[in-house]
């Protein structure tokens, strides 16, 4: 598997990313996703999942997401789990895939292990799913209680529900595409 997924980051380093940043950010997550720390693998998958579904590729990326995700279960971390499941939620949202589930999840498990950081950004992201105000409303005051940067962007999406700046928004949102079968849900 190693040689394989490394041989794939090598092609797409060579026509596919723009930058040697980025480049060598796609290098480190695919090497991340042999780390003998399961942990380590779990954000590996995770963090590659969330590269191909900045690339469109929403079928890997649903996919590595799995993997992390069976990588987090399995490993009983509820930080890993919540973790993942909040990014598998920003790649829905970004292929036009229903996102609401896995941020809900995601708020429930933040909430049980009291971890306003995973709590907020769940928040943030059900706004971003479902349209609704009040969820970017609670995100912020947990934000703002945390003195965290994320504040600001949310102040600026209640001041701009509709703006097209932000590339997660359902205003900039591509088409739902068709990909089967849930990621977060059990
Ligand atoms: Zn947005």
């Amino acid at each position: 598997m190693f040689v394989h997924e490394f041989l794939r980051a090598t092609q797409r380093c060579g026509y596919g990313l723009r930058t040697g940043r980025s480049a060598s950010g796609y290098l480190r997550r695919a090497l991340a996703i042999d780390h003998s720390n399961d942990r380590t693998k779990a954000f590996g998958w995770n963090n590659l999942a969330l590269t191909e579904g900045r690339r469109g590729r929403a079928e890997a990326a649903l996919q590595h997401h799995r993997r992390a995700l069976a990588i987090a279960r399995r490993l009983r971390s509820p930080s890993a789990v919540r973790t993942v499941l909040l990014r598998v939620g920003e790649t829905s949202l970004r292929i036009g895939r229903p996102a609401e589930d896995d941020f809900r999840q995601a708020l429930r498990l933040a909430r049980d292990a009291r971890y306003p950081m995973h709590e907020a950004l769940a928040l943030d992201g059900l706004a971003h799913a479902t349209g609704e105000l009040g969820y970017w409303r609670e995100a912020l005051a947990i934000f703002t209680d945390l003195g965290v940067a994320q504040a600001d962007l949310v102040r600026r999406h209640l001041a701009d529900p509709a703006g097209r700046w932000c590339d997660l928004c359902p205003a900039t949102a591509p088409v739902a595409v068709a990909v089967a079968g849930p990621v977060g849900v059990r």
